[in-house]
C-alpha cells in the first residue's frame, strides 16, 4: 500500500491511496488542473482511478468531484449527504457508503466511520489491503469511541490537527468562527489529536501525518511539538510523527510489506 499527501487544509485537500492497482483519489479540494498534475506526479492519471472517495461535502474537500467524476467516468464513494450535495447528473456515478459496513474496491475494503462535523453525514475512513493498513479523519470536532477504534493498529493515520488554542483565540478570526472551528462539530485542537494517538496505547498507529493544519492558527511546530510532547508523557514516543503541506505534494508513505514485495526486482 501506498499513500501520498497532496495537498492538506482549507484551501483544499487531496490525497491517494493506492493497492495492489487499485487507486482511489481521496478528496478532491484542488483544482481539476492541478489535481491531474499531481497524480502525474505519482505516475497515475484520471483514467488509472478507481473510486474518488469523498469524507463531506465542504468545497475544500469536494471542489472538483463532480466535473472529474462526470468527464472521466469515475465513481464517487460518500455517504448519502456528500453524494446529494454534489447533485451528479448521473446518479450511477455515486456510490453511497454508510457508516460502520466494510466495502470492497478492488483490491481494497473501505470501511467508512460517521464523524462528528457540520455537514451532511461526514465520514472517515479505514482502508485495508493484503499489503497495508491507513485510516483518515480529518475535519471531526473531537474523538469519539467508534472512531477512535480505527486510529488503533494501522500502519499510517492521517488525522486532523487543525489548530492551536492559543493561536485561535488570540487570532484575528471573529469570533463566531472561532466557536465554530473549537466547537464539537468543528475541527480537532493539536492536543485532541495528541490525546487521540495516545488513547491508542499498546496499538498505536506505526506512522502518523498530522493534516488540515489552519494556515491561521496553526503551524507546523505548534502541531509537532504538542503532539510529540503527548506522546512522550504516554510513553509513545517512537511514533512517527510528520505533517501535510496544504499545498504540496510533500508526503508519500509506503507499507513495509509493499516494500518487501518490491524489493525482489532489485535482487
Ligand atoms: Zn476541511
Ligand atoms: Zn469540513
Amino acid at each position: 500500500m501506498q499513500v501520498w499527501s497532496f495537498a492538506s487544509g482549507s484551501d483544499g485537500n487531496c490525497y491517494l491511496v493506492e493497492s495492489e492497482g487499485t487507486s482511489l483519489l481521496v478528496e478532491c479540494g484542488r483544482p481539476y488542473s492541478q489535481i491531474r498534475d499531481l497524480l502525474d506526479g505519482a505516475g497515475l492519471s484520471f483514467d488509472d482511478l478507481s473510486g474518488i472517495v469523498l469524507t463531506h461535502a465542504h468545497g475544500d474537500h469536494s471542489r472538483s468531484a463532480r466535473y472529474l467524476s462526470q468527464t472521466h467516468r469515475v465513481p464517487i464513494y460518500a455517504s448519502r449527504g456528500t453524494l446529494g450535495a454534489l447533485a451528479l447528473e448521473d446518479i450511477a456515478l455515486g456510490k453511497p457508503l454508510e457508516s460502520g459496513k466494510t466495502y470492497v474496491v478492488g483490491q481494497m475494503d473501505l470501511r467508512p466511520f460517521a464523524v462528528p462535523h457540520d455537514c451532511r453525514e461526514p465520514l472517515g475512513f479505514r482502508f485495508e489491503s493484503g499489503s497495508g493498513r491507513a485510516a483518515i479523519a480529518t475535519d471531526l470536532g473531537w474523538v469519539p469511541s467508534n472512531v477512535a477504534k480505527h486510529f488503533r493498529d494501522v500502519d499510517l493515520l492521517i488525522v486532523e490537527a487543525n489548530y492551536d488554542p492559543h493561536l485561535l483565540h488570540t487570532g484575528t478570526y471573529p469570533y463566531f468562527l472561532k466557536q465554530r472551528v473549537s466547537g464539537t462539530y468543528g475541527h480537532l485542537s493539536n492536543a485532541a489529536a495528541g490525546e487521540a494517538i495516545a488513547a491508542c496505547r499498546d496499538r498505536p498507529p506505526s506512522a502518523v501525518w498530522l493534516a488540515h493544519l489552519s494556515e491561521h492558527n496553526n503551524s507546523p511546530k505548534h502541531a509537532l511539538q504538542t503532539v510529540n510532547r503527548i506522546l512522550r508523557r504516554s510513553g509513545l514516543g517512537h511514533v512517527q510523527i510528520k505533517t501535510t503541506h496544504h499545498r504540496r505534494s510533500t508526503l508519500r508513505w509506503t507499507s513495509a510489506v509493499a516494500r518487501e514485495r518490491q524489493l525482489p526486482l532489485f535482487a
